[in-house]
């Protein structure tokens, strides 16, 4: 499997982990963007928020609940954002479907 994130939750390319449960597994971006930048990637291949299926909506509530938990264990207290990139325009780098979670600094709004 060439895929990096496939590899992260495999172990064979090492990354900090944060938490991880049957259905995922959540790691320390390597260029964090803020003080706590968090990624939460399905076990499962899904290769984007479009590929995602009826059958998988069950788990991204899960990614999201996760996300949320992180972020109250990280004293996310004042804010944090929870960001989904997919495709090409919505700047998606890593074609394994992942949930960002950043905080710990003002985020600005519109993104870029
Ligand atoms: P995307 O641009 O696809 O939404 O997000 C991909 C994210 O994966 C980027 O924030 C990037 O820094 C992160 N990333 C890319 N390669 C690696 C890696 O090998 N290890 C870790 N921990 N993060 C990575
Ligand atoms: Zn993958």
């Amino acid at each position: 499997m060439s895929c990096l994130f496939c590899q992260i939750v495999n172990g064979t390319i090492p990354s900090k982990a944060v938490y991880q449960d049957d259905q995922c597994y959540a790691f320390a971006d390597i260029t964090p963007q803020a003080p706590v930048h968090v990624l939460v990637v399905p076990r499962e291949h899904i290769a984007s928020l479009t590929d995602a299926e009826k059958s998988h909506h069950d788990l991204l509530g899960h990614l999201l609940g996760v996300a949320a938990e992180i972020a109250r264990t990280h004293a996310l207290s004042k804010g944090y954002r929870v960001v989904i990139n997919s495709g090409p325009d919505g700047g998606q780098s890593v074609d394994h479907l992942h949930v960002h979670l950043l905080g710990g600094r003002k985020l600005t709004w519109p993104p870029g």
